[in-house]
């Protein structure tokens, strides 16, 4: 089984307040665990570090401290939870870091520039636990024990990384940040990642409406995000990084069109918000929205 809980759904920016309550406002951070790992294969993966890494670490319990983290990229919505996350002041956590550098910069130089004084008074050679970084090329493949984690880049400003992961028969996949009608090559390396999967959380941030005014942007909408689930053979989706300007009801009209685009196929698609969690199963992996 492969349980996914979305810790922030949000894009560009956090946000908080009544309008906001049902969907939530904390940035991009996911968790994933993968029931009965034994042996090289991790039991949790993270995946980005918004400011709902923040909220997972204050729920952090008793979790493993072997962390595996895969970062899609290095914008601020993705990076703003991670000086807070509360196992790095953990002596015995170790948290290993998946990256692919960007402009130049590896995720350790981004994010020793984002904690150093002035901007923040803790850098990363003095937090107590241990991080191993990890810079991968633009795609690849690579097996954990029983997990394979295969990953390409896709199109987005200073570009993005997506990862599928594949445990005992269930595939998970997350997009990150992409515009998919910016980039026919990039779609093609999405829909390929993609092929199957029994669930797939991709970026959906905009409107229709609002897309005109914002391409070159780096998201995509409802429509593209429908598209490419259907053409991939998707069973679900969850439709992620919202605009910080979407309320809920302007975010329940975006899954409305959505599932009315859907409509007539076996694709299950629904926003993701903060804190929810989808398990992937043998009784329920082929239910719509299990
Ligand atoms: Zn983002
Ligand atoms: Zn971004």
């Amino acid at each position: 089984m492969i349980t996914t809980t979305v810790w922030g759904s949000r894009g560009s920016i956090p946000v908080s307040g009544s309008q906001f309550h049902r969907y939530g406002g904390a940035t991009t951070c996911l968790e994933l665990t993968l029931q009965d790992a034994q042996g090289l294969t991790p039991s949790r993966i993270l995946i980005d570090c918004g400011t709902g890494l923040t909220e997972l670490g204050k729920e952090w319990g008793d979790r493993e401290n072997q962390i595996l983290l895969l970062q899609t990229h290095m914008h601020w919505d993705h990076i703003q939870g991670f000086p807070f996350f509360r196992p790095l002041f953990q002596p015995d956590a170790e948290l290993t870091l998946w990256s692919t550098p960007r402009e130049g910069c590896t995720f350790q130089e981004q994010l020793s520039q984002q904690m150093c004084r002035p901007a923040f008074p803790v850098g990363l050679d003095i937090l107590p636990a241990q991080l191993n970084f990890v810079d991968l090329p633009e795609s690849g493949e690579q097996q954990l024990g029983e997990l394979t984690i295969t990953w390409a880049d896709v199109d987005h400003p200073s570009g993005n990384t997506a990862y599928r992961l594949d445990y005992r028969g269930f595939r998970v996949v997350f997009s990150g940040d992409v515009e998919l009608p910016h980039s026919p090559s990039s779609r093609e390396n999405l829909l390929a990642l993609a092929e199957n999967a029994d669930l797939l959380i991709l970026d959906a941030q905009y409107l229709p409406s609002e897309y005109p005014t914002r391409k070159g942007f780096g998201h995509s909408t409802p429509e593209d995000a429908v598209a490419l689930a259907l053409d991939a053979g998707v069973k679900q989706m969850l439709m992620t990084h919202h605009d910080p300007s979407h309320t809920d009801a302007q975010l329940d009209s975006k899954q409305a069109l959505a599932q009315q685009l859907a409509t007539g196929t076996d694709l299950c698609v629904r926003n993701a918000y903060d804190r929810l969690t989808v398990n992937l199963s043998e009784t329920n992996a082929h239910k719509a929205c299990a």
